[in-house]
């Protein structure tokens, strides 16, 4: 392989990128300061034939304990902006989603109170259709910036493809910046709301933890009988149980906790027997939520992602 640009990285540990800390390293990795200098990444990467994967805030990220091939990118400077103009905030595809909320709120503008609790990035946000307290992305996001090795193209949410957990961001894909239209309201009001949503997260969630969050889509499934992933789990024996650094938390059996040394094998291990278990009591096969950057293996038949 000729040269890579300048600062471009080789054998990058990704671990500490995710917020459950398992993983390899990636064969190259890059932080992109500006549109220019991603679109240029992109095309040397697709030159190439290196396949590019992107990190945001990690919290829904399962890095391969193998690592990662070709170019893993993370978007921060002015990709990971946050600015005010008018009604409307425009944020880099690196920008966190609960700093876009909590400044929101300081401006007097409502309609991503969803994200306080959220702790994912901009682009992450977009690719996932992140959402909680019935908030919905769609409704507030008036354009995203997506970047490829062909140059940047604006798209609106209907062609976004949102669906649950889910967008029509291919890989390759990056979401380099997105507007939000807001709404006024009275400050005090919205900040009160974004004290309330993190009250009722902490009462319902365990915290400082290391974990992606929802390791599995809540069932479209009849014989889930409206209960979440968590409930099926947590009826199915699974709250607490552990395979090797790796166990479903006690307090909500869909979140997966790394104890310390766990491995991504020992996570894929661990949600593999949580859903077995589930899929013998209740008939309901859960579907990952969780997203793989590099060779993670999901047991045949996963439908995942
Ligand atoms: C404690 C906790 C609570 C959570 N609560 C919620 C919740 O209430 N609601 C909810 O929806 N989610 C929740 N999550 C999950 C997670 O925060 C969201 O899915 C979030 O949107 C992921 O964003 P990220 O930047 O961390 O993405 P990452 O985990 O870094 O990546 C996820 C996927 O997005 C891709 N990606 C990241 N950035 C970009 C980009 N710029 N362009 C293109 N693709 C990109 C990655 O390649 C990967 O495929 C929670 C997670 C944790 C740890």
């Amino acid at each position: 392989m000729s040269l890579p640009p300048r600062g471009v990285q080789r054998d990058y540990p990704l671990a500490r990128l995710t917020t459950i800390r398992t993983g390899g390293a990636a064969e190259l990795f890059a932080r992109v300061g500006t549109l220019e200098e991603l679109e240029q990444l992109l095309a040397w990467a697709q030159a190439r034939r290196l396949e590019v994967g992107v990190v945001g805030s990690g919290s829904n990220l399962l890095v391969a304990d193998a690592g990662v091939r070709g170019l893993v990118l993370k978007l921060d400077q002015e990709l990971s902006k946050i600015e005010l103009d008018g009604t409307r905030i425009r944020a880099g595809g690196g920008a966190r989603l609960p700093a876009v909320s909590a400044r929101a709120a300081r401006a007097g503008l409502s309609g991503i109170e969803f994200g306080v609790n959220i702790p994912g990035s901009v682009g992450g946000a977009v690719r996932m259709n992140a959402n909680a307290y019935g908030g919905e992305l769609a409704s507030v996001l008036e354009w995203v910036d997506v970047a490829t090795a062909a140059g940047t193209e604006r798209r609106v949410p209907e062609q976004l493809g949102f669906a649950y957990r889910r967008s029509g961001i291919a890989a390759g894909e990056v979401v380099a910046r997105a507007s939000f239209a807001l709404r006024r309201a009275v400050a005090g009001q919205i900040t009160a709301t974004l004290g309330e949503m993190r009250a009722r997260r902490k009462q319902a969630q365990p915290s400082g933890i290391k974990t992606f969050g929802s390791t599995f889509k809540n069932p479209q499934d009849a014989r889930a009988e409206g209960r979440t992933a968590g409930q099926l789990l947590q009826d199915a024996g699974c709250g607490g149980l552990r395979v090797g650094g790796a166990s479903f938390s006690s307090k909500h059996a869909n979140f997966v906790e790394n104890c310390g040394d766990a491995t991504t094998a020992d996570v894929v291990a661990l949600m593999a027997e949580g859903r077995r278990r589930v899929k013998e009591r209740f008939g309901v096969e859960l579907e990952p939520e969780v997203q793989v950057l590099g060779p993670v293996e999901f047991p045949a038949g996963w439908s995942g992602s």
